[in-house]
């Protein structure tokens, strides 16, 4: 199972900015709870309801929406979350937890299969939310300087893990960062200490070609990812390694392999990554 990353949340984000932003939520349905988070159904309706989304952001893999109140929704899709921008006449599909009806006679539904998502409600500075505070800085807007040191702070560790940690770089997770190894010729499991200059150099190329190739294409739609239309992402045609074992890799023609690393599969060309 594989969570949405930055491509796919930055999907959701745009299309978001173009159907919801400026538009008012008129009324708000529970039908489940849980997402929500440290707060009573009635006292989220109270503070979100009549409310205007003023703008649409990312960080990580999170959405943010900021309301007209000062407040945020923190909404985070988790492993089968998805966020869907339907008509009133469409059925309610089973798993439908939240549904916001916005001015203008639409709705965003909150619909989640295995629960583990959430959208949070939080009053103040979101430079000093917990969720948010953790974050390492976003991966696409890292420059070769700024990647360059803070790989140098690392003085051990693998290269994949270290990729996907969200307190390191944000926005990475188990596709992308297969794609940027093989674009890079790295080995998912070398040691970062080991990389070299150029492959340094390589990486970040890697992450700053993939990314928003990615979201033009509309990110990966791998497990259950859909886009804000419940359409699938068709970046997954594009991927060179990413769950293409015993494929020829497009390089070198050897089989794709794959390994476990740190609980999670890695996909790579043993012969071009070193
Ligand atoms: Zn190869």
């Amino acid at each position: 199972m594989n969570l949405p990353e930055m491509p796919e949340v930055e999907t959701i984000k745009l299309q978001l900015r173009e159907k919801v932003k400026g538009k008012r939520i008129e009324r708000i349905q529970v039908i489940l709870d849980k997402p929500l988070k440290g707060i009573t159904v009635e006292e989220f309706k109270d503070r979100v309801e009549g409310s205007s989304i003023k703008e649409i952001r990312r960080r990580a893999k999170i959405l943010i929406i900021e309301l007209s109140t000062g407040e945020s929704l923190l909404i985070h899709l988790k492993l089968t979350g998805r966020l869907l921008y339907l008509k009133p006449d469409e059925p309610i599909e089973k798993h439908t937890h939240l549904i916001f009806h916005l001015s203008g006679g639409r709705q965003l539904r909150f619909w989640d299969l295995r629960q583990f998502g959430y959208v949070k409600l939080i009053s103040g500075e979101l430079a000093e939310e917990p969720k948010l505070k953790e974050l390492g800085p976003e991966a696409i807007g890292l420059n070769l300087d700024e990647f360059r040191r803070l790989l140098a702070g690392k003085r051990s560790g693998k290269i994949k893990p270290l990729l996907m940690n969200q307190n390191f770089i944000a926005g990475i997770g188990n596709i992308y960062s297969d794609e940027v190894l093989f674009y890079a010729g790295i080995h998912p499991a070398r040691n970062v200490a080991t990389l070299t200059v150029k492959e340094v150099v390589k990486l970040h190329e890697g992450i700053k070609k993939i990314l928003p190739a990615a979201v033009r294409y509309g990110g990966s739609s791998v497990d259950d990812y859909v886009d804000l239309y419940g359409e699938q992402g068709n970046y997954v045609m594009y991927h060179r390694a990413y769950r293409r074992t015993g494929e020829p890799c497009e390089r070198c023609g050897v089989a794709i392999k794959r390994i476990k690393l740190g609980g999670r599969s890695a996909h790579f060309c043993p012969r071009c990554q070193v």
